[in-house]
């Protein structure tokens, strides 16, 4: 009898932690997370081609996490973080060196004009909202009196929504990268586009009370289904990932922002060249 009880015990202590293992596999398994590299396919250089169209050369840069860079894990996992020193050394570039930050409706309204801005510029975007961008990157565009686009998962975000609040009453950009972060070009079902590109605009508006006019598609990819739906609900940019900082007017739906990296020299290729 107490042979089985032992039994019955152990069995207990190895099925729980498994099974709330699977429990928080399954909680995280629709936030996808892809890796800097995988992105870089889309919206090369010479997607752009031959065309008369008028172009716009303005860098869109793509931050993920601002936190000290891990020692260990794959390159691609390291390479979505730029320590706070990094961060800092990257925004003082950008102010000694004349830069304006802009926001995505000025991006568009320079887009739409075909006509490159006089002062240089640049578009500063960061995904997922992770501690870091509000920790460490919100106080020095603060004090550089600088703004950025942060990327906010609606309905999972770790910036709380006070401190959204307060970034936005600072000059800071919440825009929406969906409700839940699922991948955009396996997705099915107009209630479940709707879910992710619609919902999180009016939920992120209410939290802000700031007109969202651009989003960010999560690991970079989308397709017509998410550019009709965001058009038809007054979104003016989608942005994508990629290695050019040209742009033009009938991209806006899948722009490029180039990745950057915890690394100087990158940077100002980045900013001038692309990636
Ligand atoms: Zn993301």
């Amino acid at each position: 009898m107490r042979k089985s009880y032992q039994v019955l015990l152990s069995i207990f202590f190895i099925l729980t932690p498994l099974y709330l293992g699977f429990l928080f596999w399954s909680s995280t398994r629709d936030h996808f997370t892809p890796t800097p590299y995988e992105y870089l396919e889309v919206n090369e250089p010479d997607v752009l081609g031959e065309n008369t169209e008028p172009t716009v050369k303005i860098p869109v840069l793509m931050y993920h996490n601002i936190a000290p860079v891990p020692r260990t894990g794959s390159v691609n996992y390291r390479g979505l973080f730029v320590s706070p020193s990094m961060f800092e050394k990257q925004m003082k570039y950008l102010k000694e060196n004349g830069y304006k930050t802009l926001t995505p409706q000025e991006f568009y309204d320079i887009l739409k004009s075909g006509k490159n801005p006089h002062k240089k510029s640049v578009l500063i975007t960061f995904d997922d909202g992770s501690r870091g961008q509000y920790k460490y990157a919100y106080p020095v565009l603060k004090k550089y009196k600088m703004t950025a686009t942060f990327y906010i998962i609606a309905d999972r975000s770790p910036i709380k929504k006070s401190e959204l609040k307060e970034m936005v009453k600072n000059g800071m950009i919440v825009d929406s990268h969906t409700s839940t972060h699922r991948d955009l070009k396996k997705l099915q079902g107009t209630k479940n586009f709707k879910f992710q590109l619609v919902d999180s605009k009016e939920k992120l508006e209410k939290t802000t009370g700031q007109k969202i006019v651009s989003i960010a598609y999560p690991g970079c990819v989308a397709d017509k289904r998410s550019f009709e739906m965001i058009k038809k609900n007054d979104y003016l940019l989608g942005f994508s990932c990629g290695r050019t900082i040209t742009h033009r007017y009938s991209r806006r739906f899948y722009l490029s922002r180039v990745h950057v990296y915890s690394d100087m020299e990158r940077f100002k290729k980045a900013l001038t060249k692309g990636l």
